[in-house]
């Protein structure tokens, strides 16, 4: 059984309630989860301020960031142990676990426990009415006890995204991970005992969002912030219940990501970008494409190798070499996408490929399988090319004009990302600027440098974190000012 981690140990929820990890590629049931309930939400928070007021909080920023590095070292010499754990929640392929999620896992602890270090302080000097120096500088504070809210479509790196920082700034944290995906979260409380990260640190409660721990934790009185990623809907509750308590939120939601092919662009290096964007992770990325402009004269040439390249993808269990794509992470999400794949053709698209779900042999029958598809014949504004679905699938939409392109890539609520494939770098400079978004690729995407700002705008969250840009969330500044009142003597 998945248990909680509260205060160092993993514990049963005091309710007794459990639910099911089911594993998407056939399913199976992995394991069972306890339920933690409310007191045991609240036990969590009180182990977290209780460790601020313990060794954590005395500890030197040497001492913290020595600990944070060996929580990296760990994750790396148990890798297979988190590989395993995450392939079995999400059904992504072994490969792309391996490459992406547990090494970017390790990393975050890396990578912010080196941010700190590096952070200079700020200094001005100043001068009173009666013409006598003052010194100012920042100090910065860890927020206290930050409430961390996780989805299911990458878990652990997601998780340690926030945790890692989070730590880095003294902080302490409750981890609630997605129900769909509690297990690498559950498995990272060994990795903190074993190198010694103080008891109460790092705790984890499972459950679900509404009346379960999701709730319990996001309107604790105990918690000092709230970091969330997740659907742009749920994180607009969380604002909501959050508003009673003024806690500040840092949320990364939902988007509608376009990808924008000039006529100059290199091809090859088009369509590797975009059935990445479009496909990887089964397309249950933030980050992904699922609207494609392409400018007139190349756009039966893209839409034809966008449908080969998925063509190429071959479904199966995330151990099997030979298969490099997998299923979606829940029946419920594959009946969610499917809607989407009826939808658009209520909408007068045309499936170039796929459109439904794959003949799966054997067990995997079960399991939430679904075609990548890739649509022509659907008008900008229509639901489809709109609304995020969070699958494997996208519209592609032609345009004469830069100008079009420009206009249409911007007409959504979100802001998250885009990518542009161009050739021009005049161009590529412009319309990068141009974009509404958090992040902008050029002939790439998610490729991603840890220590630049991230986040989206508009329905697509609120604030950045990365690099020195998540100290703004994980800490507290204060300015001392120091008056200089005698003279030289
Ligand atoms: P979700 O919003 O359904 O759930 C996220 C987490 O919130 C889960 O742990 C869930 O249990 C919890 N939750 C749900 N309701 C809650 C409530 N009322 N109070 C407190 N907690 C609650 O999201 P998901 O389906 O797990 O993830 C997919 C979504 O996440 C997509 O919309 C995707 O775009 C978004 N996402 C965004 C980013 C980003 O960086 N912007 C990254 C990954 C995923």
């Amino acid at each position: 059984m998945i248990l909680n981690f509260i205060d160092g140990q993993y514990r049963e929820g005091s309710a007794g309630r459990r639910f099911d990890d089911v594993n998407p590629v056939d399913g199976s049931l992995i394991s069972r989860v306890s339920e933690a309930s409310k007191g045991d939400v609240d036990d969590a928070v009180r182990a977290a301020r209780d460790a601020l007021a313990g060794p954590w909080g005395s500890m030197t920023l040497a001492q913290r960031c020595d600990l944070l590095y060996a929580v990296a070292a760990e994750i790396d010499r148990r890798a297979e142990d988190f590989i395993a754990a995450e392939v079995a929640d999400t059904g992504k392929p072994w490969s792309l676990a391996s490459h992406l999620d547990i090494p970017r896992g390790a990393a975050n602890f890396r990578v912010f426990a080196d941010v700190v270090r590096n952070v200079p302080t700020e200094t001005f000097t100043s001068h009173a009415p009666d013409g006598k120096p003052a010194l100012n500088y920042a100090l910065r504070r860890p927020k206290g006890v930050v409430a961390v809210v996780c989805p299911w479509n990458l878990p652990l790196l997601l998780m340690t995204w926030k945790v890692g920082p989070a730590l880095a700034c003294g902080n302490t944290v409750v981890v609630k991970p997605s129900e769909e995906t509690p297990a690498t979260a559950a498995l990272l409380g060994e990795v903190m005992n074993k190198v010694g990260v103080p008891k109460g640190v790092y705790n984890v409660v499972h459950g679900f969002g509404p009346d379960s721990a999701g709730e319990f934790l996001t309107t604790h009185p105990g918690i000092d912030a709230i970091t969330f990623t997740g659907e742009t809907r749920t994180g607009a509750a969380i604002i909501r219940a959050s508003a009673e308590g003024i806690k500040p939120v840092s949320m990364e939601l939902g988007g509608k990501n376009p990808a924008i092919v000039f006529e100059d662009a290199d091809l090859d290096v088009t369509i590797a970008g975009l059935t990445r964007s479009v496909f990887e992770n089964t397309g249950q990325v933030c980050l992904g494409t699922e609207r494609v402009y392409v400018q007139r004269p190349v756009y039966d040439a893209v839409v034809q190798k966008l449908a080969e390249a998925a063509g190429q993808l071959k479904p199966g269990r995330p151990q099997d070499k030979a298969a490099n794509f997998g299923p979606l992470i829940s029946a419920e999400h594959q009946g969610k996408v499917l809607s989407y794949y009826k939808l658009a053709m209520e909408e007068g698209g045309t499936a170039v490929c796929g459109g439904g779900i794959p003949e799966m042999p054997g067990d995997l029958k079960s399991g939430a399988w679904i075609e990548p598809t890739v649509w022509t014949g659907l008008a900008h504004g229509s639901r489809v090319a709109s609304e995020e679905i969070f699958g494997p699938c996208c519209v592609v939409i032609p345009f004469d004009t830069e100008a079009e392109a420009l206009r249409m890539a911007n007409d959504t609520p979100y802001g998250l990302a885009a990518s542009v494939y161009t050739r021009d770098i005049d161009r590529a400079h412009r319309f990068a600027a141009a974009l509404k978004v958090g992040i902008a690729w050029v002939n790439t995407w998610f490729l991603r440098d840890l220590r630049t700002p991230f986040g989206g705008s508009g329905s697509s969250g609120i604030g950045r974190e990365g690099g020195v840009h998540s100290l703004e969330f994980y800490t507290e500044l204060s300015n001392v000012c120091i008056k200089f009142n005698g003279g030289v003597q």
